[in-house]
């Protein structure tokens, strides 16, 4: 402690600082009332901190229903109303649910993520009983039932974050004209998971009629949709691992990144695909392989880029709040790495995760 206004300092082995998550090696944070006021270089530690690491895209509710019919094609599984999760999902109470909707989320949390993005299915009683599971970092994207449309709507509103919509047709005109008043700026929907959503035109759809922040997948996406998003000021979050499970093809995660896109990192449906961010990481640098500062490109896309669609975490710098998570630096053999980014995704995992600060 330098001097008595200072209440923490975390010695580290490095950072990754500020909005371009530079990496420094060796340095010195101190922490009051939850802010980070100094950080100064010169010191040795164990860990290494990296800024608030986000599952931007999940279906916790999944978890109730892990490995069920896992050799059916995506939408036999899991496209509502007859796919077996929405089967299962009618005979389902609430407090099993629960259950299994906290366990999922302890399980993704103590793999270093401070705040998940969930789809919750069932309606509004289901999103309610979600966001009280662990209301903090737990953002709830509501699905509205069509029976009793404008009061489930107005439940959503009162309880969850904003909207998860399936697709871009699974509501009519006139639900998503509603939606899209209630909810504007909080609508996430999966768009171009296939190649048949993507040819039935459900990019122009959803645009059009829902204005999503948050666009899920677009796996076949091509070059002026993703243009289109990126001067829009969207979001497209990326599921590979689920990608590759359900066979509908790669995201083009580069020409996203080269386009200037903000991409974010989800591992999608719990029941299926192990919602850990790290492996998440390691296939979007293996989708990026070649490119140049691809590591500090996957960092960001489960940093800061999340951090600035949800509002919450952010960079590590000087007046920033003080919201981390400190990985065990010596074991990924983070000082003798020639290339931290992918010293980190690569070598790093739930297992390397020491603590997490500020949640
Ligand atoms: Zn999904």
């Amino acid at each position: 402690m330098r001097s008595s206004y200072r209440t923490a300092e975390l010695n580290l082995l490095g950072a990754f600082i500020d909005d371009d998550l530079h990496y420094e090696r060796g340095v010195r944070i101190y922490i009051q009332d939850n802010a980070i006021v100094d950080i100064e270089k010169g010191s040795e530690g164990r860990a290494v901190a990296v800024p608030a690491i986000f599952n931007s895209h999940v279906h916790t509710g999944d978890f109730l229903f892990n490995e069920a019919g896992y050799s059916l094609p995506l939408e036999k599984l899991v496209a509502p109303p007859d796919g077996l999760k929405h089967r299962l999902l009618e005979n389902t109470d609430k407090k099993s649910m629960v259950s299994a909707r906290k366990r999922a989320m302890k399980g993704i949390m103590s793999g270093g993520v401070i705040a998940v993005a969930d789809f919750v299915e069932g309606g509004a009683a289901f999103a309610m009983e979600a966001k009280n599971c662990m209301p903090l970092s737990h953002l709830v994207y509501g699905r509205p039932k069509r029976e009793d449309f404008e009061s489930e709507l107005q439940k959503i509103r009162l309880w969850a974050d904003g909207l998860g919509i399936p697709d871009a047709f699974s509501y009519s005109e006139d639900e998503m004209e509603k939606m899209r008043s209630s909810f504007h700026g909080r609508i996430s929907v999966h768009v171009s998971e296939t190649a048949k959503s993507h040819s039935s035109g459900d990019f122009r759809t959803a645009m059009d009629s829902l204005d999503p922040f948050l666009l899920v997948h677009g796996v076949h996406f091509n070059k002026r949709e993703i243009n289109e998003i990126a001067e829009k000021g969207k979001s497209i979050a990326v599921c590979i691992r689920s990608n590759m499970w359900f066979s509908v093809g790669l995201p083009p995660l580069k020409e996203m990144v080269e386009t200037g896109a903000n991409v974010v990192l989800g591992t999608d449906n719990v029941g299926w695909i192990k919602p850990d961010i790290w492996r998440e990481m390691e296939a979007a640098i293996t989708l990026m392989r070649g490119v140049k500062e691809a590591g500090r490109a996957v960092l960001k896309m489960a940093t800061v880029s999340p951090s600035a669609v949800f509002n919450f975490g952010g960079p590590i710098k000087k007046g920033a709040k003080a919201i981390m998570v400190l990985m065990d630096g010596r074991r990924m053999g983070m000082d003798l790495t020639y290339e931290p980014y992918y010293a980190l995704i690569k070598r790093g995992g739930p297992e390397m995760v020491m603590r997490t600060i500020g949640y």
